[in-house]
């Protein structure tokens, strides 16, 4: 619509996001360098919750195959540098997640319910709606937390916020990251948790423009395709590019990235907890 008030907010974007990469990697590497702290310091003062109810014998669903082609993808955290096998969601039993909707723009709520969709059928995850929460964003929000949640891990907690509730948003289209444990032995760190935090401020504008549909379903895809455990790539024909606003993206999730929700795909399943 009003091209020059567009071009302003993706400039900002772009020089935003360009430090976005950096953040979150910053952020994994926190994660990585003391797996368990987050959680143990969340107050149950115990290890890890019981074994959920929902756990299968047998991974939830199948992925579907990784495409042929060219198109490249980079992962978030891998078991350990050797191996480079990727730290995964356990396909034996499902994600959980929670929305705190307040300030959702319009399409908002359709674009997180699409995303989920599109993962799990790549992926073959399964995700359970636990409904809506009051939960804030939160830095480094724990992996538990007993008094809203009980003995599990805290259900993925996906929130529309801006910079004034969450500074960290500043100049942000999203941000996401999912949140990895260990089980102490080599091969068993995992993705239990994690968050999915959407611009309101921004987004209720994009909403605004002609195509801003389609580009809050972009936005908010890219930012499932890091709760699962894809990183930025340069590529900007795909979806994690490092600005998802730049461009609609209608097919959602692009070669490269399919090939990497392959490799995250078809991981362990965990016993131990
Ligand atoms: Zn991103």
């Amino acid at each position: 619509m009003d091209s020059a008030r567009r071009e302003r907010a993706s400039t900002l974007l772009t020089a935003a996001l360009a430090v976005a990469l950096v953040l979150l990697f910053a952020m994994s590497l926190v994660f990585a360098s003391d797996p368990t702290g987050r959680w143990m310091h969340g107050g149950s003062g115990s290890t890890h919750p019981d074994l959920p109810a929902d756990i299968a014998s047998a991974p939830l669903a199948a992925p579907a195959p990784a495409p042929s082609g060219s198109g490249g993808y980079k992962l978030l955290e891998f078991e350990d540098d050797a191996s480079g096998v990727p730290v995964r969601w356990d396909p034996c039993r499902p994600v959980h997640y929670v929305v705190r909707p307040d300030g959702a723009p319009p399409g908002g709520e359709q674009a997180v319910e699409q995303a989920v969709a599109q993962v799990e059928k790549i992926t073959g995850l399964r995700f359970t709606d636990d409904g809506t929460t009051t939960e804030p964003p939160t830095m480094n929000r724990p992996a538990q937390n007993r008094a809203r949640y009980g003995d599990r891990w805290a259900p993925v907690l996906v929130a529309w916020t801006d910079p004034a509730e969450y500074p960290h948003m500043a100049g942000y289209a999203g941000l996401a990251g999912p949140d990895a444990v260990s089980g102490g032995s080599p091969g068993s760190r995992r993705y239990v948790s994690g968050v999915v935090y959407l611009n309101r401020q921004h987004l209720s504008e994009v909403a605004t423009w002609g195509d801003g549909r389609q580009r809050i379903d972009s936005v908010v895809l890219h930012e499932f395709g890091h709760l699962v455990g894809l990183d930025h790539v340069e590529d900007p024909a795909e979806l994690m590019y490092r600005t998802p606003t730049a461009q609609p993206h209608p097919n959602g999730f692009e070669v490269g990235d399919r090939r990497g929700l392959a490799a995250l795909s078809g991981g362990p399943c965990f016993r131990d907890f």
